[in-house]
């Protein structure tokens, strides 16, 4: 555990256990075939360890940026890596090499992409209501221990979610912490700015951040996923910001055709403006939608409390019944 020395009063944990290789990654990697991605400072590319001949993800991280030495923003990543290894649905660190320019963090690869993908794709390969109960659960469980070890993710949005494999449909990795602060030593927040249409209302009011802003974001992802449509989005930013901090949402029958009521229930704990009246991640993990059986037929609701308890037999459904998948 980083102790409160190696923490800066703006929330950044800058104390690492990786050994951070000088010798250069091609003498243990080679890249192979394009980009995997790319963000504001960041290029993500698929190498082969030659030991090994396992595939990984190179995420190149400049040193400096608009100026501005960023090492330290570049080692409390790593940190919130290392700190969340025993967790399965972050993206597991491999291992850090630093060149004069750069920081190469060597990662898992998650080969099925963002969930971005799947969530503007065509209803024949959109998620279904099963799909999304199976993968909020595993984002939720990523996040959960994130905020157990008071860590705030603060820029959850469907490019930051990845699938191990994208058909048959794999299992969630949580990456990019570039924005991760640990909770205890935040003083200033206003410089930490997600993406507009994933953010909660109180960081567009310059307001404490909390564990509860990254579950506005879940409930954000979730609408998405299960919709295709981006809750908040307006035509120009100062109408998506508007949106949310009127907490502008379309809930209509047309927009969440085939969803469950369960469903539009969950998301309605987490778009809530009031960071302290927000589920929690444990709360949402106890939550009825994804605590019921994920039946292929999207309108049946969960059985009623008093059910519960019962044990099950195979003729009270008309389709056998599985646990929920972790
Ligand atoms: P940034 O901080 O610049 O946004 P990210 O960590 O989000 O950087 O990486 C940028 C993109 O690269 C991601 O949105 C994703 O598409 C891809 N990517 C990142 N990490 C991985 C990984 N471990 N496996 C596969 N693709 C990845
Ligand atoms: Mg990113």
């Amino acid at each position: 555990m980083p102790n409160s020395a190696a923490m800066s009063r703006n929330g950044l944990v800058t104390e690492i256990r990786t050994r951070i290789r000088s010798d250069p990654l091609s003498s243990s990697y080679d890249l192979v075939g394009k980009e995997l991605g790319r963000g504001k400072f960041a290029v993500v590319k698929k190498c082969i360890e030659k030991t090994t001949g396992k595939q990984y993800a190179a995420k190149f991280l400049r040193k400096r940026r608009k100026g501005a030495d960023c090492r330290s923003d570049i080692l409390n990543e790593i940190a919130v890596l290392e700190l969340a290894a025993a967790n399965p649905h972050v993206v597991a660190l491999h291992e850090v090499f630093e060149t004069s320019l750069e920081i190469i963090l060597v990662l898992e690869c998650a080969a099925g992409g963002e969930i971005f993908n799947q969530c503007v794709a065509d209803h024949d390969e959109a998620f279904t209501e099963k799909d999304v109960m199976r993968l909020v659960k595993q984002i939720l469980s990523g996040v959960a221990f994130l905020h157990q070890n008071n860590v705030v993710h603060l820029d959850l949005k469907p490019q930051n979610v990845l699938l191990t494999s994208a058909r048959p449909l794999g299992d969630i990795r949580i990456v990019d912490f570039g924005l991760s602060r640990h909770m205890d030593n935040i003083t200033e927040v206003r410089e930490i700015l997600g993406t507009p249409e994933y953010v909660a209302p109180e960081i567009l009011n310059y307001e404490p951040i909390s564990t509860a802003t990254d579950m506005w974001s879940i409930g954000v992802l979730t609408y998405v996923m299960l919709t295709g449509e981006s809750p908040f989005l307006g035509d120009e930013k100062q109408e998506t910001f508007l949106n949310i901090s009127q907490v502008n949402v379309d809930y209509s029958p047309e927009t969440f055709e085939g969803i469950s009521s369960p469903a539009i229930d969950f998301i309605k704990t987490l778009l809530v403006k009031n960071p302290r009246k927000r589920a929690t991640a444990e709360e949402c993990l106890n939550n009825v939608w994804l605590n019921s059986h994920p039946h292929s037929h999207p309108l049946l609701l969960p059985r009623s409390p008093s059910n519960l308890d019962e044990p099950e037999t195979s003729q009270s459904e008309s389709e056998p019944e599985s646990p929920v998948p972790s």
